[in-house]
């Protein structure tokens, strides 16, 4: 007979789980509450203007091509995208700038220009991440259910890299001398919502992928991805009901056994939440219900960084900006502790600002741009209300704006959207609006991040940026193929 299973959010993680499942013959039901799919890999529309809601940066597309061919489809042709070059533009408070190419000799020449002495020291970087890589990736494809998996072959073989008193950037250190160049290969720990100055050195991995394998853009946006496996989904029988919240996971015993919506009860033999990890936990499982991810508990963890955001639909092009285009605070460790020690709002954040009609012109009607510009602040604490805030952080934003030569915006403004982290929260359904989940430290990675097979009930499993291997599209991914390898297995069906 057929098995049934229930995911519960059709963000990247439940639609990829749900097309490995549906391909093994499980019959699928996606609940999602927005009326669209894709959660933060989502779209805002509006007068001709389309902007990502959330990731504009899609690395390492092979994990999610290799999910596509499994389902007997080709990512590059569903969603057409290409490979930027440069791959971003950074601009530094201290002075300078650096146009990031994937064509290694040129950037070789690139860093040159910035500091001689470290040119060559790129080299030596890739060399030795590619390594890194090698030998880390088999953790990333790997479920870690307590503390014996790590004593696995493959991952004692990786302990040496791992390097748990040593931080990003000061790792980066040991390649670069110059204070930029550090940040330029160490800034990429804010796609966990992270500082280098806390995040483990181990993810220096994330700026090899970057030059090895290149940062692509997907015509129409990253939210074009979603888009796509939520068509290939339903082709291959899955079932998406949009605007549907579950309010409930239903249980018998420590069994998950299905869900409540407002049209009723749903069985299942297996519940996938694809739900922000923690803001599932405390809202659709009773609290009395959870032990080692009790609300109590969830409260002590560390949480990730959030996000302000403004997308503007502009009329007017800005050809001087690249593609991507990050500006990095002079004082840029002030900025970090203000975003995660201090929980205060900067006077001169970092901020990151796409532009992405410079590759790509169906983000907005001719002659107009769709700009899409991203602030890391804090995560929800009681040192900022967003309700007084708002108003003048957009200020503070649009100031920032003209330290990339982005002057003369307010008169041209045609349509604009502000989320803040509270928005995040309510709107959105993110735990603190912690847009990058549970942070990435050792002591939230592997075994002690909560698990695929959920560890706190039969028949429910996680899939996305809560669990293992993180936050980050390739890894969301991974966890999908992590999380329905388990679950086939329990049914007892081949994978
Ligand atoms: C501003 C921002 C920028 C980012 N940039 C990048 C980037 O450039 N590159 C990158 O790789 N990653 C990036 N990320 C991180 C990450 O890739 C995305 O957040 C990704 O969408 C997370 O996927 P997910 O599968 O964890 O689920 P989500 O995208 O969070 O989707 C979960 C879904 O569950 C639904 N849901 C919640 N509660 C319920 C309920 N009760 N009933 C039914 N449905 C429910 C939600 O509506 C949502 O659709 C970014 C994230 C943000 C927020």
């Amino acid at each position: 007979m057929s098995k049934r299973v229930l995911i519960v959010g059709a963000g990247p993680g439940g639609l990829a789980t749900a097309l490995l499942l549906a391909k093994s013959g499980v019959a699928v039901t996606v609940l999602e509450k927005q009326p669209r799919v894709g959660g933060r890999t989502s779209v805002i529309e509006a007068e001709g203007y389309r902007f990502d809601l959330g990731p504009t940066f899609f690395l390492y597309p092979q994990v999610l091509q290799e999910i596509f061919q499994a389902v007997g489809r080709d990512l590059f042709q569903e969603v057409p995208m290409t490979k930027l070059d440069p791959q971003y533009r950074l601009t530094f408070g201290a002075g300078g700038e650096l146009n990031a190419t994937p064509n290694i000799e040129r950037m070789v020449a690139e860093i040159a220009k910035l500091s001689p002495a470290d040119g060559p020291r790129f080299r030596q970087f890739m060399a030795d991440n590619a390594v890194k890589l090698a030998k880390f990736a088999p953790c990333l494809q790997t479920p870690f259910s307590g503390w014996t998996s790590l004593l696995s072959l493959r991952l004692l073989g990786v302990l040496p890299y791992l390097k748990p008193w040593k931080s990003l950037h000061a790792e980066l250190a040991g390649y670069f001398r110059d204070p930029r160049l550090q940040l330029a290969f160490t800034f990429q720990s804010k796609y966990l919502g992270m500082s280098p100055f806390q995040c483990p050195s181990l993810f220096s991995i994330l700026s090899y992928l970057e030059y090895e394998h290149g940062v692509w853009h997907p015509q129409g946006g990253c939210n074009a991805i979603t888009t796509g496996m939520a068509r290939v989904a339903r082709e291959l029988g899955v079932e998406i009901r949009l605007g549907t919240p579950v309010e409930e996971i239903l249980f018998e015993g420590r069994r998950a056994v299905g869900v409540r919506t407002a049209a009723g009860r749903e069985m299942a033999d297996a519940v996938v939440v694809n739900a922000d990890f923690a803001h599932a936990m405390t809202k659709l499982v009773p609290n009395e219900r959870r032990r080692r991810w009790s609300d109590a508990n969830l409260a002590r963890k560390d949480y990730s960084c959030s996000t302000f955001m403004l997308y503007l639909g502009v009329e007017g092009r800005f050809d001087h900006l690249a593609h991507h285009n990050i500006y990095v605070a002079k004082d840029y460790r002030r900025n970090l502790e203000e975003i995660e020690q201090r929980h205060v709002l900067s006077e001169d954040p970092s901020f990151y600002v796409e532009n992405p009609v410079r590759t790509d012109p169906t983000m907005a009607p001719p002659g107009h741009s769709a700009l899409y510009v991203l602030l890391p602040v804090t995560h929800q604490h009681p040192n900022v209300d967003w309700t007084k805030e708002k108003a003048r952080y957009r200020d503070v934003a649009l100031r920032q704006l003209a330290k990339l030569g982005i002057t003369d915006l307010a008169r041209r403004i045609r349509f604009e959207r502000v989320i803040t982290p509270l928005d995040w929260e309510s709107k959105l359904d993110i735990y603190r609006g912690a847009t990058f989940n549970l942070s990435h430290s050792y002591a939230q990675m592997l075994h002690r991040r909560p698990q695929n097979r959920f560890e706190e009930f039969d028949g429910m499993y996680l899939v996305g940026g809560g669990t293992h291997p993180g936050s980050g599209l390739p890894v969301i991914f991974e966890s999908a193929r992590i999380s329905s390898r388990l679950l086939l297995q329990d049914l007892g069906r081949a994978a």
